[in-house]
């Protein structure tokens, strides 16, 4: 249909198909370049400051990179809670590690050890530390976060940390390793093999995540590292799915349910993981 049709007689020729938004459309889009352009991705360590703390082990004082508060704006964590933020992976950043002696943990625990603990990481951790280069980086790596991480892990098992710290620090390392294979390109084949062994690594954290998390529910006290009861059940009950653990994710999305003080953002999450489980069972039969 020609939109001008009758317009000849105020002298202007009347052409067939035109489309009428075209030049908005493409000038719309170049002002749309023009302001992503302007507004320039931020740098990871905008999001950084150091802080100053002493080593509750040695006694020294070290510089650690934490996230400003606030700084980074949240996305949709990914269904099991993981945790992402705009520009920056912040994960990267909850651990603190002392570079004179080795103690190394969750930054929520790193000054809570008693004095028998600090004699267990002194007597397995302090002794055989060898002090590396120290980095210069404004920022973390995700090889030098899955390092330090797993350093907090071995600390964690030398001072018998709780069931649950292990087990979240399992959680975290799976969590980075999810972090680091998104930064990799599948298409390359050098990082693709790369990608595969991290999956497996990334597996089996999860794996030791899921083992402590499920031990320590029956064991400690509400709320577990920073978790009340229905935000645990929730992450067990995607875990067990994840693991195919069916009856376990079924019992966990229940107690949400029904729980008198879950949030209702938490309940909907889980309406909707029953779901999913219903469909996947469905498709097993
Ligand atoms: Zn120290």
């Amino acid at each position: 249909m020609n939109l001008f049709a009758g317009l000849e007689k105020f002298g202007f020729k009347s052409t067939e198909e035109v489309d009428l938004f075209a030049e908005e459309k493409s000038s719309a889009k170049e002002a749309g370049e023009e302001v992503e352009k302007k507004a320039e991705e931020p740098k990871e360590e905008e999001f950084l400051l150091e802080k100053s703390i002493r080593c509750i082990v040695c006694d020294k004082v070290f510089k650690t990179k934490v996230v400003k508060s606030g700084k980074a704006k949240r996305l949709e964590p990914d269904p099991d809670l993981r945790p992402r933020h705009l520009y920056i992976d912040t994960l990267k950043y909850d651990v603190s590690s002392c570079p004179y002696c080795g103690y190394t943990a969750l930054n929520r625990f790193f000054e809570h050890l008693t004095s028998a603990q600090i004699k267990l990481v002194k007597e397995q951790v302090c002794s055989n530390f060898k002090a590396g280069v120290q980095s210069t980086n404004p920022t973390n790596d995700y090889d030098k976060a899955i390092e330090m991480h797993k350093l907090s892990l071995l600390n964690a098992m030398v001072k018998k940390a709780k069931t649950s710290e292990k087990a979240y620090n399992c959680l975290i390392i799976s969590w980075l390793m999810r972090g680091k294979i998104e930064t990799l390109d599948p298409s390359n084949s050098e990082e693709k093999e790369k990608i595969e062994s991290l999956r497996k690594e990334e597996e089996t954290f999860y794996e030791q995540a899921y083992d402590g998390f499920i031990k320590a529910i029956s064991t400690e006290m509400f709320p577990i590292c920073g978790m009340d009861s229905s935000t645990m059940d929730y992450l067990l009950a995607v875990m067990s799915m994840h693991f195919k653990k069916y009856d376990i994710a079924s019992k966990s999305l229940a107690n949400v349910i029904t729980s008198p003080s879950a949030s209702r953002k938490i309940k909907d999450k889980a309406l909707e993981l029953k779901e999913e489980i219903i469909k996947e069972l469905k498709q097993k039969k």
